[in-house]
């Protein structure tokens, strides 16, 4: 039986994020602009910190000015919101990300819409989210980003594709749904209430997975040869059972991996694949927003 091609997401994160320092390289050297990321973290949690150390070491290895604002869990809205203007007015900071889940009680909507959305580097703000749905240049959440670059370095032209996104957030399903919508697919939107979805997914070329539910996508919902692209990262206990009992886990996407690469044609893994390219495209659009405030074509 015939495997199915694996989409690195090691290397192509590397190569863009060689891309990335080159491009920073060039703008010290030809017009004095370091590019500047600001990373706000608020509070404890174990898996943002992970995040927000990463997004810091690879802005500094690319040669950016890179900024963590680290705050308590028991910051006030009006504290953060200081902060978040202070990042706004500061010339030598050209995008602001505030590391989500923010901890209870502080108002996520109220302090992404706080951004300056010509520094926001998440695409989360509302202008960025509106000028993607109408086709106009924004700053695109970077996952949604890194899913399309890993779709055409794999197949090239998209156009005409059948491709359904399973998941409906602001963060990933629908972003990575006009995305695909602008590349000239023919795209779904499936969610919880979506009837009959395996028979939704097989209709699929592309089948994007942004659920959070572990291995929910079976090799049969599949149509063989198809794109996979799992964006899923479940943490769960590994299925030795002494390795459960000794309390281990390991991360896995949306799709039954191990049985969906008899039938895909190419498919994304996780670990090792959309993850990886989230900082990579996190870098990207710093330099894209620092091009852009600074009046350089980006
Ligand atoms: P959300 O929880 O915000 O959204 C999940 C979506 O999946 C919702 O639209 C929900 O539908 C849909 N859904 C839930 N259950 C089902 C079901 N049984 N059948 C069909 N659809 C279902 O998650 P996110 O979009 O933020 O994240 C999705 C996954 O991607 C997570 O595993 C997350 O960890 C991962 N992720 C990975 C990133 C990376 O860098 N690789 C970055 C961001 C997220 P409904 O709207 O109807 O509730």
């Amino acid at each position: 039986m015939s495997q199915a091609q694996i989409i690195d997401g090691k290397i192509m994160a590397e190569r863009l994020r060689e891309a990335a320092a080159q491009e920073v390289a060039r703008l010290k050297a030809e017009h004095g602009l370091q590019p500047g990321l600001a990373v706000v973290l608020v509070g404890e949690d174990p898996a943002s910190q992970v995040y927000v150390r990463s997004k810091g070491e690879h802005s500094k290895a690319a040669g950016m000015h890179s900024v963590t604002h680290r705050l308590p869990a028991d910051v006030g809205q009006a504290e953060l919101l200081a902060l978040v203007d202070q990042l706004n007015k500061d010339p030598a900071i050209h995008g602001v990300l505030v590391q989500l889940p923010l901890p209870k009680g502080l108002d996520e909507k109220a302090v992404i819409e706080a951004i300056d959305p010509a520094k926001d580097v998440d695409g989360l703000h509302v202008v960025n989210a509106g000028r993607l749905a109408q086709g106009l240049p924004s700053l695109v959440p970077c996952t949604p980003l890194g899913c399309m670059i890993m779709l055409r370095e794999t197949l090239g032209d998209l156009t005409g594709k059948r491709a359904v996104v399973v998941g409906r957030s602001v963060l990933v399903g629908k972003p990575i749904a006009q995305l695909l919508l602008q590349a000239d697919c023919t795209v779904t939107i499936a969610h919880s209430r979506t009837q009959d979805l395996p028979a939704v997914c097989r209709e699929a070329d592309i089948l994007v997975a942004a659920v959070g539910r572990p291995q929910m996508i079976k090799a049969d919902w599949i149509k063989p040869g198809a794109t996979v692209i799992d964006v899923g990262i479940n943490r769960v206990p590994f299925s030795d059972p002494v390795k459960a009992a000794q309390g281990k886990t390991k991360l896995v996407g949306d799709v039954a991996y191990k049985q969906a690469l008899a039938v895909a044609g190419h498919i994304t893994p996780v670990p090792g694949g959309v993850g990886l390219m989230t900082v990579a495209c996190l870098l990207q659009n710093t330099v894209t927003a620092a091009k852009r405030i600074a009046g350089l074509e980006a």
